[in-house]
């Protein structure tokens, strides 16, 4: 019989940070994943924006997630000598005078300093880009190769003996005394970093997930060259060789399928202001674990300690993965308790 301190079911952005802090503590791990071609995780642009465009609010909780993030990815990058984690400036391009306004009296707010630039700017090509409106860009703004570096620390785990592509099938799981046993190993604690695939979960099937599905293309233009992330309805995020397109947000049809809806949608939106031909090379689609409250989903199952579950990371994954992964390994280790607003004991009423 192996033995780990804790067994990780699920090796997306969730499963993979928090195995990483749980190996920076010394705890030994074991991280299983079934490998879809298109988890969340896999397909997500990886951006990184610390600010909400509709309202110029901050996104929730950016002063401490966003640098917490950007260290964590950093050390992976010298660990695995490879690099996932670039930073971007993030335009957003105006739709009028009215929004270009509320842009300069947003940033003058303290709260905002940090975030907006407030210079208004005409950086782009009007031939390629029409944006008579100018744009202005957000600070801080970054994204993550997100399969890349799932890819790498996966082989990093894998050198470890710490990763097993398999099933995860709840049928084989047993709960012990002493913790878990699944298969031939033998664990304290089992956390459950399934994704959208959680609703399948028997013992955390009560969780009020909202499920989103989310597609994303692959584009090359004729011309245009950008240096810089743009956004107007939709984002594009110069990508390796070529540019991410996205995102939409469905909450109805809830397969991984790509539709020729999306694609048109996502290239509709964005002809209302590129004036260059846009060829499509890949075109993926993933479901987002998001909750009807929006925030992350961490804690204790309320009836068998030895299960847990990391989850709920939303449209956000990469910011706030680190954070809370932190959050839940002082839990385990420190026994601190979890901030209210992310423990999942928010909703032990509508359990019962
Ligand atoms: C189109 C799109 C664009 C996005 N863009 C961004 C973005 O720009 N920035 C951002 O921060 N976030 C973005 N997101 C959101 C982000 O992808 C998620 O917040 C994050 O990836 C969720 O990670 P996760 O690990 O919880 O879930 P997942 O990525 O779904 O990972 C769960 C893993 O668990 C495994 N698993 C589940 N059940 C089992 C089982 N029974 N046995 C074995 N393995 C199992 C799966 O194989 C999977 O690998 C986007 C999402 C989509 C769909």
């Amino acid at each position: 019989m192996k033995e780990v301190d804790y067994i990780i079911v699920g090796q997306g952005l969730a499963g993979s940070v928090l195995a990483q802090q749980l190996l920076n503590r010394d705890q030994r791990i074991l991280v299983i994943d079934q490998q879809p071609e298109n988890s969340s995780s896999k397909i997500a642009a990886g951006l990184c924006n610390p600010v909400v465009f509709k309202r110029l609010t901050k996104s929730w909780m950016i002063d401490d997630v966003l640098e917490t993030a950007k260290t964590f990815y950093r050390r992976q990058e010298t660990l695995l000598s490879e690099e996932f984690y670039t930073e971007i400036p993030l335009y957003k391009l105006f739709v009028n005078e009215k929004e270009q306004q509320f842009w300069q009296q947003k940033s003058n707010e303290p709260d905002l300093f940090d975030w907006l630039n407030p210079a208004v700017e005409f950086p782009f090509n009007p031939n390629l880009i029409d944006s008579p409106h100018g744009a202005a860009h957000v600070n801080h703004s970054a994204f993550l190769q997100t399969e890349k570096w799932l890819n790498a620390f996966q082989k990093y785990l894998r050198n470890q003996q710490a990763f097993i592509a398999a099933d995860f099938r709840y049928e084989n799981l047993s709960l012990t005394a002493e913790g878990v046993v699944w298969q031939n190993v033998q664990a304290k604690k089992i956390i459950f970093c399934e994704g959208y695939r959680c609703i399948h979960n028997p013992y955390f099937d009560w969780l009020p997930f909202k499920l989103t599905k989310g597609e994303v293309l692959t584009i090359q233009f004729d011309k245009l060259k950008l240096d810089q992330a743009i956004n107007k309805g939709v984002f594009i995020l110069p990508y390796q060789e070529n540019y991410k397109l996205g995102a939409t947000y469905n909450w109805d049809d809830l397969s991984e399928k790509t539709s020729e809806t999306g694609k048109h949608e996502l290239l509709e939106k964005a002809s209302r202001f590129i004036k260059d031909r846009m060829e499509v090379i890949d075109h993926r689609a993933g479901v987002r674990p998001t909750v009807s409250d929006r925030r992350p989903l961490l804690g204790i199952h309320p009836e068998h300690k030895q299960l847990l579950v990391f989850n709920g990371l939303g449209t956000k994954g990469v910011m706030l993965a680190p954070y809370f992964a932190n959050k839940l390994v002082a839990l385990l280790l420190e026994n601190q308790a979890l901030p209210r607003e992310v423990n999942i004991s928010r909703f032990l009423d509508s359990k019962a």
